[in-house]
């Protein structure tokens, strides 16, 4: 197989360099406990926040609505028509989040792709891009031909830098930072960044994958936690996260809303969720509209286990969310960590290059709002086990 040759090198350089990504089989429903290989581990690998994956009202709604709707939309929303439940979920997220008007996704991933090269689609333009954003915010400048700007991470003396020298250039102007950066769990500086756009005249776009359903008032998102409602032009959000189940979210302005979903090439070729994930998240949306106690113990979880990591002598970096990194250098010792703390109940995978710098290579633990106390401290014990067997402390 002369033409395919480079696949096996590639794989096989991969796993010498411990950059190949064994996927585990989840056996189990997502939980704070999942079932793999027929053991029971503690999952700490979910963006499952709020342990609404496998919730009973999600569930029983997913049930009624497949029951009265079926299940597929049938094909693109443009050519077969919308149907009502995803009008209505779009019409309830965006009074949740405090916005004219909210578009529905297939995806997180997909939400970006609408977004950026629909508002910023020619080399005229401009975008500024943190330069730690998400992957799928990078491939959704690519697939615009605007001059792509990255900034040094969060740094807003760059960002000014780069906003003077382009001052008077570029026919439209776009910035685009995720709200919570996904792998080290610091916050955007928004109300910065605002005022920045502001005075610069450039289109703000923030992507809140890791921020819907954490921060703000019970779960509103990054807008709501800084009080920036109808200050910023573009909020992407995922349902995949905190929602427990897959789609993505667009929300703003009315007009924004109704040219995106003119124009956005994932709205006009691609078709919409299914019934079920359409049902699921009208059931987790419920939930949070109803109260923020799930939040708010996410929150205690994600702030309890830092502690106790910390105590024992771990770097968990600067996360301001309960993202929590626990740093350990080179993609080989997180590797090996992560194997260790398996084989002692806990599944918390390495996350190594591409995903983060090299060098950078840590465990990235998850904590959900399902967790009790005792799972993070029998957690804590296995980390302090394994950073004792390889002397990693
Ligand atoms: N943006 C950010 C910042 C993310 O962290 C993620 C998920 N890793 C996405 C977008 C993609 O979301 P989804 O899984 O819904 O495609």
């Amino acid at each position: 197989m002369g033409r395919l040759s480079f696949i096996n090198e590639e794989l096989t350089a991969m796993k010498e360099a411990g950059l190949y990504g064994n996927i585990r089989t989840i056996e189990s429903p997502q939980g704070p406990w999942v079932t793999i290989e027929g053991r029971k581990v503690l999952n700490l690998c979910s963006n499952n926040y709020l342990g609404l994956c496998s919730h009973p009202r999600l569930v029983s709604k997913v049930k009624e609505y497949v029951d009265t709707y079926g299940v597929g939309p049938g094909a693109v929303r443009t050519i077969a028509g919308t149907m009502s439940i995803h009008v209505e979920f779009e019409r309830r997220i965006a009074a949740f989040k405090g916005a004219e008007d909210a578009m529905l996704l297939q995806s997180g991933f997909c939400a970006n792709l609408a977004v950026i090269p629909t508002l910023v689609p020619s080399e005229e333009d401009i975008i500024y891009s943190d330069e730690l954003n998400h992957a799928s915010i990078i491939d959704a400048c690519r697939l615009s031909k605007a001059r792509v700007i990255r900034y040094a991470h969060s740094d807003m003396e760059d960002l000014k830098r780069v906003l003077e020298e382009t001052k008077g250039q570029g026919r439209r102007k776009l910035l685009v930072t995720d709200g919570v950066f996904s792998m080290d769990g610091d916050i955007a500086p928004l109300p910065a960044i605002r005022e920045l756009c502001d005075r610069y005249d450039v289109i703000l776009v923030v992507d809140d994958a890791h921020g819907e359903g954490v921060l703000g008032r019970a779960g509103r998102g990054i807008v709501d936690h800084f009080h920036l409602h109808g200050l910023v032009d573009v909020e992407v959000g995922t349902l995949s996260k905190a929602f427990g189940v897959m789609g993505g979210v667009i929300a703003g302005r009315r007009e924004l809303i109704e040219y995106l979903r003119q124009k956005a090439r994932p709205n006009l070729f691609s078709s919409a969720l299914t019934v079920p994930d359409v049902a699921a998240n009208m059931a987790a949306l419920e939930i949070l509209e109803e109260s923020p106690e799930l939040v708010e113990r996410l929150w205690r979880n994600g702030n309890f286990l830092k502690e106790h990591l910390s105590k024992a002598g771990f770097d968990t970096a600067n996360s301001q969310t309960p993202i929590t990194p626990v740093m350990l250098g080179e993609a080989t010792t997180a590797k090996e960590f992560s194997r260790r703390l398996f084989e002692k109940g806990v599944f918390a995978t390495a996350i190594v290059y591409p995903t983060v710098p090299k060098g950078k290579a840590r465990i990235r633990a998850m904590v959900s709002a399902a967790h009790t106390e005792e799972d993070l401290l029998f957690a804590v014990d296995k980390f302090s086990e394994v950073a004792k067997d390889m002397g990693v402390l």
